[in-house]
């Protein structure tokens, strides 16, 4: 299976941003511009703007994605939001293990594969993300990073529930801060990924599965970056808050 057959997936990750009217108002923005998209559009948005989100995209290409879950699936557990609370409402999708998360809330690689698996549960897709740090990028320990990251994260996932994972490959230090991995940086640690879940679960699935690049990808350098072999699409955070930005994206993903 080449790049053409596995489906691209553009996801916004909205993160803390956008209260109810706002959403409304960047999903009303978003719906004609993305309309003819040739690849999957998400939106992960914050809990408060779920129910605004579910009720702004029905009938549209727009899919609703949470950008967390916990494992548990009711308890105590303050502040946290099960998987199934998810569903419940109609969402599809949910980002685990994004490097804020790992960064300034102690997730770790356990804690990650713990709420893939509840998510998996609860028929969410997961989009699933991995990445390293400046400083392990400069000792060359790349893709032993994000591979741990990856095998962990996916302990006792079954092909089939492969089929509902996605992996963005996110270097950390390419988050949010104008600093992109060049298009063949994120292609060789894309290929990786690919051979790690190659590894695991057979070449098919390796071939077969979406692996996004996020960091800093915007409108003038999407189309680089999802030109290459390796990268299927991207998970957006700064660039999702506009919608032409957001659109542009998408457009060079349905190419
Ligand atoms: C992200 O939050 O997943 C992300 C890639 O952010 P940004 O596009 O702003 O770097």
């Amino acid at each position: 299976m080449n790049k053409a057959l596995r489906k691209a997936v553009i996801a916004g990750n909205w993160k803390m941003n956008k209260n109810r009217a706002e959403a409304k108002e960047l999903i009303e923005a978003l719906k004609p511009v993305v309309a003819d998209a040739k690849c999957d559009v998400v939106i992960c948005v914050p809990y408060t703007d779920l129910e605004t989100a579910m009720a702004a995209t029905k009938g549209s290409n727009i899919k609703v994605g949470a950008q967390n879950c916990h494992w548990a699936k009711s308890g105590a557990f303050t502040a946290e939001i099960s998987a199934d609370m998810l569903t419940e409402m109609g969402v599809e999708y949910v980002i685990i293990g994004h490097s804020e998360r790992r960064q300034y809330f102690g997730e770790s690689d356990i804690t990650v594969n713990h709420r893939v698996r509840a998510a998996l549960d609860a028929g969410l897709t997961v989009i699933l993300c991995v990445g390293e740090l400046l400083e392990q990028r400069e000792q060359g320990i790349t893709s032993e990073i994000v591979s741990m990251q990856t095998k962990v994260a996916l302990g006792g996932v079954s092909a089939e529930e492969l089929k509902r994972i996605i992996i963005a490959y996110e270097p950390v230090w390419a988050i949010g801060t104008g600093k992109t991995a060049t298009a063949d940086q994120a292609n060789e640690v894309n290929h990786c990924i690919r051979e790690v879940v190659a590894e695991l679960y057979g070449k098919a699935a390796g071939d077969a599965i979406t692996v996004q690049y996020g960091g800093s990808m915007n409108a003038a350098n999407a189309e680089e970056l999802l030109g290459k072999e390796d990268v299927d699409g991207g998970l957006i955070g700064g660039a999702s808050l506009k919608a032409p930005d957001f659109a542009a994206i998408v457009a060079a993903a349905s190419k």
